[in-house]
Parts: C-alpha cells; structure tokens; sequence
C-alpha cells in the first residue's frame, strides 16, 4: 500500500485550500441540521457520499469521470431537496471539475462573487458599507461562501415569505370571491322568495276582497296561504335584521348570570314536539346540577334553537339526535350532533358564513343561509366558537359550541 498516497489527501500543489472547502462543509451541515428529521438524514448520507466521492476522485483519477457524474447527480438530488445549498454544492462540484485548469477557477469564483453580490444587495445587505466591503475582489471563492450562504439563506425565506402572502392572498381572494358569488345568488333567491310570497298574498287577498271567491272552505283556503306567505316574509326579514345588527361590531349584547343546565333543559321541552313528530330519539347528557354562566339569553335562544332546527329540518324521520352539555377546565361544550344525512367536510367551514346553504337544490325550503351565520355571531359575541364535526365518533353530524369560562 503506498502510505504516501494515502496521506496525501488533496494534490499538494492546491495547498490548504481543498481543506478549506471541506471545512466549508459545515455550512450545509448547518443548514441541513435545521432540517425536519425526513430530509436531515438523507441529507446527512447524501453529504458523506459527497465527501467521501470528493476525496476519491483526489486518490484515483481513473475513475474522474464517473466520481464527476455521481458527484453530479448528488448535486442535483440536494439541490433539489435544500435550496441554500444549492450556490455551495455547484460551487464545489465547479471547483472540482476545474482543479486542474486554475485559469478557470478564478474565472469561476469572479462570476460567483458578482454573482452573489447582486444577491446580497437584493437581500442581505441594505447597508452600503457592508456592500463596498464585499465588493473586494475574493482571491478565493471560499471567502464569499458564508455570504452566499446567508444570502441564499435569506433569499430562500424572502422567497418562501413572499409564496406564504401569495398563497394567503389568493385564499382570501378565492374566498372573497365565493362568498360575493353567494350573497349574489342568496340575494336574488331573497328577492325571489320575498317577491314570491307577496305576488301570492297580492293576488289571493285581491279575490278575497273582489269577492271572487264564495266558497266559504276556499275562502278559509286562500286566507292560510295569506298567513302562511306573510309568516315566510316576516321570517325572511327578521333573519336579516338580526344578521345585519350582529354584524355591526358596536351591537351590545346583554348577558346575565344563569344556569346554563336549566336553560339547555327548557329550550329542548319547547323543542320536544318537534322532534317527536318527526320520530327523532333524543340522547340528552345534561349535568343535574347546576352551571352558572354569563350569557345573553335571548340571542342564546337563537343560536342554539338554529342548530335544533336545522337538525330537525335537515334530517329524516327517526334520526337520532345527540345533545349534551360538558364542562372541563376552562370551557364549556355545548355538542348538538345526529346520525343522519351528514354534512359534507368541504362545506363544514363555509356553512357558518352569512347565505352559505348546504344544498343549491333545496332553495325553496324556507331557508335562508343566515342561520349557522347567526349563530356563529352570537356565540363570537360570548368569546367562544362554534364549528361542526362532520366526521364524529357518535353519529354523522356534530355541532359543537365551545364557551370560555
Ligand atoms: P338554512 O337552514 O337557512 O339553509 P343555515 O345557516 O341554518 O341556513 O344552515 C346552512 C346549511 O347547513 C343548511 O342549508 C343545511 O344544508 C346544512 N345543515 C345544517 N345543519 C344540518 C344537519 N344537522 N344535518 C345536515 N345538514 C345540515
């Protein structure tokens, strides 16, 4: 074995600066080091393939261009995966494919240095006098290293700053979008369900009153169609009444102390024929004793007499209903669920926004799309949240309000 050989690492000649160039290693390795442990470990083997190649390629110069091509593909494949390293790895796969020829180093490191100061101006350096320091010409591409490493670095998180407000920015457009789209929709269906009543209470009165209609069974008729239209259009605005003053930020609410047990207790009796004519099971889980909790009674009516019915409205005979109320440490939950026609899980968000309705085809059912939203105000108004579970463990569908105690 000659030992010579094998101490002799790097081509003498070349003097201490392939070691500078490994030692640059740690530059990487700390970047890499701040990776998440699926891409810190290939990294790592990725890393010690290169070195170990680097070397090699200095022990035998038979095999150079297949060292090169690996040492490329490595490049490539950590590139890929790390962009700060990129500058660092195609510099030293650079200054290895041009060792031989010196000329073309100093060509090389030139081009990397005003290369790296344009992005260190971009990026790193605002301050002019840091920028004239590092327009010194690097006599050794290694000295600029650590500069386009934290410019890279840098760059990177500008880079991935700027992708996150892009992203953001479209969602909210997107989402602005929708829901213009929906008050658009939801306010030519209101016109529609407001002109429809009232053409009908229009024409139907104005028999009654032209003494049109003499059958007194008709008569009696015509008169419940009259009451029936007028209760949909007083229901229409009132919705939107209520929504519109939640919605001012000003609006006071009027909270009391009171046991929030009892109350849960009374509005479900008030519900209990509701249920029971669509044959629905009632599971109740309510503490027998007693909760006492800050809260606006009258706008707490709503919000959860909302989710009743639309469980009531949107779910078939015999569906069974879950109600319960818990308390843990610093909140208490309020969960309204049910096993029947579920919700879908891209709609679970949206259908607490003002005209969102879960089903286009089911315009003519009474429904508004204010409900849930009315419901969310209120709950916002006491600090707490409301959201719905679409995919519980017990039933199908779970609406759950949490309060801060
Ligand atoms: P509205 O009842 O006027 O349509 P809401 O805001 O109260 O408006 O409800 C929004 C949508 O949520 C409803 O259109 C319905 O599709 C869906 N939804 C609410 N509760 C349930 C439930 N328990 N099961 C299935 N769908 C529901």
């Amino acid at each position: 074995m000659n030992l010579n050989k094998f101490n002799q690492v790097f081509p003498k000649e070349e003097g201490i600066f392939p070691y500078i160039y490994l030692a640059n290693m740690c530059i990487p390795l700390f970047f890499m080091l701040r990776e998440p442990t699926e891409t810190l470990y290939p990294g790592l083997l990725l890393l010690l393939i290169f070195v170990i190649v680097y070397r090699q390629i200095f022990w035998s110069s038979k095999f150079l261009i297949l060292f090169v091509v690996v040492e490329l593909v490595i490049t490539l494949v950590l590139s890929y995966f790390y962009d700060p390293l990129y500058l660092y790895i195609v510099f030293v796969f650079s200054y290895l494919m041009t060792r031989l020829q010196w000329k073309w180093l100093y060509w090389l490191c030139g081009s990397y240095a005003i290369f790296s100061l344009i992005l260190i101006y971009q990026t790193v350096f605002p301050d002019h006098l840091i920028l004239i320091v590092s327009f010194l010409p690097p006599v050794f591409g290694g000295a600029i290293l650590p500069f386009i490493m934290k410019a890279s670095l840098r760059y990177k998180e500008l880079n991935e700053d700027l992708k996150r407000v892009a992203e953001e920015l479209r969602i909210k457009s997107e989402e602005k979008e929708r829901l213009e789209e929906s008050k658009k929709r939801m306010l030519a269906d209101l016109s529609h369900d407001l002109k429809t009543p009232m053409t009908t209470i229009q024409g139907y009165s104005k028999a009654l009153y032209d003494n049109f209609v003499e059958d007194e069974e008709q008569r009696r008729r015509y008169l419940k169609y009259i009451y029936d239209k007028s209760i949909r259009v007083t229901d229409l605005i009132d919705e939107l009444f209520i929504f519109s003053k939640l919605d001012n930020p000003d609006s006071l609410i009027n909270k009391q102390e009171q046991d929030l047990c009892e109350f849960l207790r009374q509005l479900i009796v008030e519900f209990y024929e509701m249920f029971a004519e669509k044959e629905m099971e009632l599971n109740i889980e309510i503490p027998s004793k007693r909760i006492v909790y800050s809260f606006d009674q009258k706008l707490f009516y709503r919000a959860i007499s909302n989710i009743l019915e639309n469980t009531i409205k949107y779910n078939p005979l015999q569906t069974n209903v879950f109600i319960s109320l818990k308390e843990s440490k610093d909140l208490l939950v309020i969960e309204i669920g049910d096993d029947g026609t579920g919700i879908r899980e891209d709609l679970a968000e949206t259908l607490f926004e003002p005209f969102v309705r879960g089903d286009k085809s089911r315009m003519n059912d009474g429904g508004t799309g204010l409900g849930l939203a009315i419901t969310r105000k209120i709950v916002q108004k006491h600090n707490g949240r409301v959201y719905v579970d679409t995919n519980p463990t017990r039933g199908s569908t779970n609406f759950i309000i949490e309060l801060p105690i």
